[in-house]
């Protein structure tokens, strides 16, 4: 045997040095600080949580919760590599319903950080106080303080300089962290959140409020609901959001989704949770496109929030530094209930469209007349639709509204009636109907955009945001909006800069204050508006709402039912100038003369 000499190239690393490697792998950047505490507070069944970061969390994160604390004894171990509450043996890793157990991020936290903990279990307990820093505990004593716990992780990485250097800027960690706030928050829509980046509320989230009667898997699916039209405003739209739910062997399931009259060109918010937890599994999300084939064109993807429920010793979640991954004991069967759930759904929200209005004859309408009293030649008031527009906001409202019901049986008026005879849709896009002695070849996409259009710019009155929307732009830009905020106060938004301009990132912030109420849900949109959009002259909402519109509105390939076909129809012939807000025409047709000329007839 040879003796291990000094020149050897394989060496033990000091147990210091080891550790503080260790900890940079649980603990990368802020938001995985900010990732552990939430996991913390949440398991000691806090109902009110602060999020506090100054630069990014670079320089601070500190979280508060009013969870069940800790007395002066646990704050001693706390901070203690491996040292937990939540398990104790090697089978309770098999069954722990808690976020953590692992017992390694406050030890590693505490190891590249400075570290302060207040705690207390509630009087008439006294609080204690912990200071760590760099992995060495200088103070442990009695202090002031209310149930709960505050950690306080000042100085991230002040003792590792190499995973400093791989921080990015303030705003973009800043980003990351309320990542991770959302995905918590949606998974615990009960606990009340507070986001606050140096010194300024940005993000609130209150407890969602039990529905009465309802309990259990349908009262988490319509917390969620109401948690994500608050936390992702302008994602999700309210009007076509709906929870669903089921169950199986060991697991259940809540889902919150959109119908297919939204969706998106992306799958980011296709989101799985298990067990509270944010999870990258990719056969759940496949499930939910699966179970959407067929309803939505390729390419397109639908909004569908997953929370599965598994009994923990069906699921190991300890294969994942982060906990982002897991490995399920019976994955076929839950994609299998995914894809039941989601499919009964979408047949059931599909069927409902289609009959609404047409109880006798739900398939097809061999010749369904509108009558209108008009005299010949002038273009038809359409007076029933008009009336709809503040209410109606898009395809699934239209189909569902329970007062768009024609009456077929009523008899031509006298006069000459618009007689529309709808004959289908041709080539995924054009809804084709015989009016009078016209064939008629109506643009589904952009006739639909041009009625969501008209309801946008219809509907009136200014809001005030609870929180104002903050928005970074560029110096120049800046400069712009400046010249501009009077004509944007008179297209009632009101927006204000909160900030100069940082020299060394060359941006400055302002605040969004207020917002024409029909653009409260779009404000991502708006935001994006104004820094993209040429602030030279014009119109800014003009080109919102047609954004918007196009965005919502019935895309080429979608199945139209009859009922909504003719609604779109006569909504066309009845606009003066029937172009979409783009300019394109919305309709062609040919005329009996032209279409017989064609064949070489006379008529
Ligand atoms: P783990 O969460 O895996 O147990 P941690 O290092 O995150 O490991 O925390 C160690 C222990 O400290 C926890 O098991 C818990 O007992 C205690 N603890 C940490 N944060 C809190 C908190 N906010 N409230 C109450 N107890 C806490
Ligand atoms: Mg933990």
């Amino acid at each position: 045997m040879t003796e291990i000499d000094s020149s050897r190239r394989i060496r033990l690393l000091r147990d210091d040095v080891a550790r503080k490697i260790a900890a940079g792998e649980v603990i990368d950047r802020p938001h995985a600080v900010v990732r552990e505490l939430l996991d913390n507070a949440l398991d000691a069944g806090a109902q009110n949580i602060q999020v506090h970061l100054e630069s990014g969390g670079i320089k601070r994160i500190r979280m508060v919760d009013d969870g069940f604390g800790m007395d002066q004894e646990d704050l001693d171990l706390c901070w203690l590599p491996h040292a937990t509450s939540k398990i104790e043996t090697e089978d309770d890793l098999l069954s722990a319903s808690t976020l953590g157990f692992r017992g390694e991020a406050l030890a590693s936290i505490a190891t590249v950080s400075r570290l302060e903990i207040v705690s207390s279990q509630g009087p008439p307990a006294e609080a204690s106080r912990l200071v760590v820093h760099g992995g060495q505990k200088l103070a442990l004593e009695p202090w002031r303080g209310g149930r709960g716990t505050t950690v306080d992780v000042a100085e991230l990485f002040y003792s590792l300089p190499a995973r400093r250097k791989f921080l990015k800027s303030a705003s973009a960690e800043s980003a990351m962290c309320r990542l991770v706030l959302t995905d918590r928050a949606l998974a615990f829509p009960k606990v009340e959140f507070r986001y606050f980046t140096d010194g300024n509320l940005k993000f609130f989230l209150p407890p969602t409020l039990e529905p009465g009667s309802d309990v259990g898997q349908r009262a988490f699916g319509n917390s969620v609901r109401q948690r994500l039209i608050h936390a992702l405003p302008e994602v999700v739209h309210a009007d076509f959001l709906h929870a669903i739910g089921g169950s199986g062997d060991g697991f259940s399931c809540s889902i919150v989704l959109e119908t297919p009259d939204t969706f998106r060109n992306d799958r980011k918010y296709v989101q799985t949770f298990v067990n509270g937890r944010r999870i990258w599994e990719y056969s759940f999300v496949q499930a939910i496109e699966y179970a959407f084939e067929g309803y939505l064109p390729g390419g397109r993807y639908p909004v569908a929030f997953l929370f599965l429920t598994v009994d923990p010793r069906n699921v190991d979640f300890n294969i994942h530094p982060a906990k982002r991954e897991a490995r399920f004991r019976n994955l076929p069967e839950i994609h299998h209930r995914i894809v039941e759930i989601v499919r009964s759904f979408l047949l059931a929200s599909a069927r409902r469209s289609l009959t609404v209005g047409l109880p006798d004859r739900p398939q097809t309408l061999p010749d369904l007349a509108i009558t209108r009293d008009r005299t010949p030649g002038s273009i038809p008031p359409a007076p029933a639709i008009r009336a709809e527009f503040p209410r109606a906001s898009g395809a699934a409202e239209l189909r569902e509204r329970p007062d768009v019901v024609f009456d077929m049986n009523r008899k031509f008026s006298p006069g000459s009636p618009s007689r529309i005879r709808y004959l289908g849709q041709s080539m995924g896009l054009f809804l084709v109907a015989e009016v009078d002695s016209r064939l008629l070849m109506v643009d589904q996409h952009a006739a639909h955009e041009r009625m969501l259009f008209d309801r946008f710019r219809m509907r009136a009155g200014v809001q005030n945001l609870l929180v104002p929307y903050a928005v970074e732009v560029e110096a120049e830009q800046s400069a712009q909006l400046r010249n501009r905020t009077d004509d944007l106060r008179s297209e009632g938004i009101l927006i204000e800069p909160l900030s100069d301009v940082d020299i060394a990132e060359k941006l400055s912030t302002w605040q969004i204050t207020a917002v024409p109420s029909s653009l409260s849900g779009a404000l991502d949109t708006l935001a994006g508006g104004l820094t993209e959009i040429s602030l030279g002259s014009g119109e800014l909402t003009h080109d919102l709402y047609a954004r918007m519109a196009c965005r919502s509105a019935l895309m080429d390939g979608d199945q139209v039912d009859p009922v909504t076909a003719v609604m779109l129809i006569e909504n066309s012939l009845s606009l003066e100038n029937p172009r979409c807000p783009h300019g394109r025409p919305i309709w062609h047709e040919l005329s009996r003369e032209a279409l017989f000329a064609l064949v070489g007839r006379t008529v």
